[in-house]
């Protein structure tokens, strides 16, 4: 099996049965392992569960030396340490969980060449202790896990990555392979310029997963609804249900055990004893529901999660991509279920608004999550749009909630226009700041006390929108978010006009808006509210 450059795949192989215990290469890790194994610098993209360890681990094999691994996971290193020992790999880390004692013994079986693997940490290659060390030994290869995370246009930048920029000018001899689950096109153009890769390969596999069926839907009663997707579709399944706040895993995760499900919750609050050990069960025992936050999940390989849901808005599709991503990774059919809703928005444009970074992380923040709303207010295939995303073509896929489906659409402009023109008359009256809950009550014509105190019962649109109801109202300020047509502002959650909005009030624009897949229950919203 020898290959055009002159590598021996056979060698792989022989590494890939022998110590893997795996019959052959999936996709494209022949051909990666086979490239790095010549020198070659490479850039692999590979969704969540497609096999990226492989990429780097068979060719530090058998190249001579050690294999350094940069990977942000820290609280995963003994992890994945452990796991490759026991498949007879010499394989080391070093993080700031160890002794100093611990430390140095690493050190020194990396010094003395008896590591095939040696995982770091990003933030040592700041330290010139760290870069001496690596002198001092042989590398096979420089690994960079999570190659994201050296993006300032992605949803997860690490500065510390920014450091790997001088492995190639320091050990210019030395393949540097870069592997990641999430890049746009824009992303990969950033790691490649990073981390100086501009000569490398790149691999890119298709970020389909055909087996996962996306569903996003209309959030209604959060908890009713998830608990009927468990009960209906995934009883006694494994699955991962995540929410924004640590008090929402915290409240979900009770939920859920009140109603007979087993569930546990993990979130960077809990001590870390509570999340090693709710972790290690969800990986060990079947059917366990984990509720948590995003802080979970990254580097988990649990072959058969059988659904992710979301119960509050992805800050990006990045994001939302990695997330769903650790559904099925086993191939069988999985579920991506999402449900957000209007307060989702303006939550979220809240955080941004208040965060601490600058304009431009504001208005990139901000794209990202316009980006993640398109994908929930589309009426065209889910799959399309994603791996549209991330700068594949494919067709309507028949196993998203859209293909099987198909929302109807409605011409909405006349109510883009009525409520457009109801934020338009409460611009900054005296000084004031309306959100979507008062122009809804204007145009449904109630008589609030905050309708009268402000005299909105005298505005022209008041009691103009009877036709539809209040979730429909908040569809629609959704749908317009969705569409830039409207916009939230401040402290207050404003409803304010964008530049677009007049279009769609000169009648220059029609608006298409989605009907949401199940009747909308009448109001039960109070009048105080
Ligand atoms: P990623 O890092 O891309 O998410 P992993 O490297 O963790 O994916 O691999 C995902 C799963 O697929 C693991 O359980 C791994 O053992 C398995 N796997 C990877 N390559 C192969 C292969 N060639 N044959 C069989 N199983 C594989
Ligand atoms: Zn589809």
């Amino acid at each position: 099996m020898a290959s055009t450059d002159g590598v021996d795949l056979g060698d792989a192989l022989q590494v890939l049965q022998r110590v893997f215990g795996y019959p052959e290469f999936r996709g494209d890790q022949a051909d990666i392992v086979e490239h790095v194994i010549a020198g070659g610098d490479a850039l692999v993209l590979m969704p969540t569960g497609g096999g990226k360890s492989l990429c780097y681990q068979v060719p530090a094999l058998v190249r001579p030396g050690t294999g350094v691994v940069i990977s942000p996971l820290i609280a995963l290193m003994q992890d994945q340490v452990d796991a490759l020992r026991a498949l007879g790999v010499r394989a080391g880390f070093l993080n700031s969980s160890l002794s100093y004692d611990e430390r140095r013994m690493v050190e020194a079986e990396f010094v003395h060449g008896e590591l095939d693997l040696l995982y770091l940490a990003p933030e040592r290659f700041t330290s010139e202790a760290t870069l001496r060390l690596l002198d001092q030994g042989e590398i096979s290869l420089f690994a960079i896990d999570e190659a994201h995370c050296v993006s300032q246009w992605g949803h997860d930048f690490r500065p510390d990555y920014l450091s790997l920029a001088q492995l190639h000018e320091r050990w210019p001899k030395v393949p540097r392979i870069a592997l990641t689950a999430t890049a746009t096109e824009v992303t990969r153009k950033e790691i490649l310029t990073r981390l100086d890769l501009g000569e490398g390969r790149q691999f890119v596999s298709s970020f389909d997963r055909p087996n996962i069926q996306y569903r996003i839907v209309p959030k209604k009663e959060p908890k009713k609804q998830l608990l009927d997707l468990l009960r209906t579709e995934h009883p006694g399944d494994a699955g991962i249900v995540y929410c924004l706040s640590r008090a929402s895993v915290e409240k979900i995760a009770e939920f859920l055990v009140a109603n007979g499900i087993q569930a546990l919750p993990y979130h960077a609050g809990l001590d870390a004893q509570t999340r090693q050990r709710n972790q290690a069960r969800f990986l060990r025992e079947d059917g366990l529901v984990m509720v948590a936050t995003i802080a979970f999940g990254m580097g988990i390989d649990k072959p058969d999660v059988r659904f992710v849901a979301h119960l509050d808005l992805p800050k990006s599709v990045e994001g939302y991509y990695q997330e769903t991503g650790r559904a099925g990774r086993d191939g069988l059919p999985s579920t991506a279920w999402l449900a957000y809703g209007l307060s989702d928005v303006v939550q979220q444009r809240k955080m941004i608004e208040s965060s601490e970074g600058d304009l431009a992380f504001r208005r990139r923040a901000q794209t990202h999550l316009d980006a993640m709303l398109a994908l929930c207010e589309t009426i065209t295939c889910r799959r399309t749009m994603l791996l549209d995303y991330f700068g594949q073509s494919s067709v309507p896929c028949n196993n998203c909630d859209t293909c099987l489906t198909p929302p109807e659409s409605w011409d909405g402009t006349v109510a883009a226009q009525k409520l457009l023109s109801t934020v338009w008359r409460l611009r900054n009256e005296r000084g004031q700041k309306f959100g979507a809950g008062q122009a809804i009550d204007i145009l449904l014509g109630r008589k609030t006390a905050k309708v009268i105190q402000f005299d909105h019962d005298q505005l022209s649109t008041f009691g103009i929108g009877e036709d539809l109801n209040e979730s429909e109202w908040r569809g629609v300020v959704r749908q317009l978010l969705a569409q830039g047509l409207l916009a939230v502002e401040g402290e207050y959650s404003t409803l304010v006009l964008t530049e677009t909005s007049t279009e769609v009030l000169s009648r220059k624009r029609q608006v298409l808006m989605r009907k949401d897949p199940t009747p909308p229950r009448a109001s039960t919203r109070t009048a105080a509210s």
